[in-house]
């Protein structure tokens, strides 16, 4: 067998206290049965309100060679942390997880062993949730639609359920690493840099402790970023419709014309007027909104802001005791 290897377990934590230590008990717990493999906690302190901050430091001081922290200096969201946690990892092979419990670590052992027994041939194990159970109904519904309109309208493919639990090579996150954009959207950027994915089915499991930080309207948002981040269709869209109405007042001119002409009947009434203007004030409306998304985006990528902010690490942490 080759040499022992290092296995990166990415946390990103926004406000986990209750269940950091619940979590870090379980993972560590199946890491043992890890063959060949070494451990490396890196947790993401995404600006957490709470003493998430304060279980990482004692985490860190308590086994110093398996956990390292990074800390923001506000909430950068989830996507920051993750690519702050894949920057700092230092593995051959590298795990993103939830602190939540969500993403079951009993995975843990059966997606090294497919990576390493792949021979080269899987880059990627990711995990796919096939139920939902535990989620509210609407949510459920509208996650649905999601993914078949992004996936109808966008070149790069998005898994239906698949969840960011999953295990990536070095070679993978190296390449994911290369993408530097400010508005990331992981499930995007996973699929976009290529390689092969092997997806493991789970049923839904529901947080272990806390809360999720997730409200409808930030999903929504969350979407439409999705959206924008990975096509173009909604561009597209607005000069079609612009099109059509240009089309349809053609046609409505020739109707007038002719009713002039033929039936000596002059247009009349400035309700049907007003509602035309209404439309194409709408329609204008409506497609200036869709550029704006995408010049907005724009503006924020040439800024080229860091994606996060690092305030402490646990090196930091360490010459502030000394
Ligand atoms: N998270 C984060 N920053 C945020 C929001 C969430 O780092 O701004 C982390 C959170 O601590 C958790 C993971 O992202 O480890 C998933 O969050 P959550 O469980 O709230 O989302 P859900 O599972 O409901 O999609
Ligand atoms: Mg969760």
């Amino acid at each position: 067998m080759n040499a022992t290897e290092l296995l990166s377990i990415v946390v990103p934590c926004y406000n986990e206290e209750e269940v950091l230590p619940i979590f870090f008990d379980a993972v560590q717990k199946e890491c043992e049965k890890l063959k060949n493999c070494d451990v490396e906690f890196i947790f993401v302190n995404d600006g957490s309100k709470d003493k998430t901050l304060h279980l990482l430091r004692n985490l860190a001081t308590s086994y110093p060679t398996t956990v390292r922290y990074v800390s923001f200096s506000r909430n950068f969201g989830k996507e920051a942390g993750l690519y702050a946690g894949l920057e700092h990892a230092k593995g051959d092979y590298i795990v993103v997880m939830d602190a939540d419990l969500q993403d079951p670590p009993e995975l843990l052992s059966e997606m090294l062993q497919i990576l390493q027994e792949s021979n080269g041939e899987i880059d990627c194990v990711g995990t796919r949730r096939v139920t939902r159970d535990g989620e509210p109904p609407i949510r459920s519904f509208f996650a649905k639609q999601f993914y078949k309109l992004i996936n109808h309208i966008s070149d790069t493919d998005i898994v239906d359920g698949a969840r960011d639990f999953r295990m990536m090579t070095r070679q993978m996150v190296d390449a994911i690493l290369s993408i530097t954009e400010y508005n990331r959207f992981s499930k995007g950027i996973f699929s976009w840099v290529g390689f092969n994915t092997h997806y493991l089915d789970y049923k839904n499991k529901e947080r272990a402790a806390g809360e999720t930080s997730w409200s409808f309207w930030q999903l929504f948002k969350y979407s439409i970023d999705g959206i924008v981040a990975y096509s173009d269709v909604p561009l597209s869209i607005a000069s079609i419709t612009g099109f059509l109405s240009f089309f349809a007042s053609l046609i409505l001119a020739l109707i007038i014309i002719v009713r002039t002409l033929v039936f000596d009947d002059p247009t009349s009434g400035w309700p049907s007027l007003a509602c035309i203007i209404l439309a194409i004030g709408g329609m204008q409306l409506f497609c200036l909104g869709i550029l704006g998304k995408y010049l907005g985006k724009m503006f924020l990528e040439t800024k080229k802001r860091p994606i996060y902010i690092v305030k402490e690490d646990e090196h930091s942490r360490g010459n502030l005791n000394a």
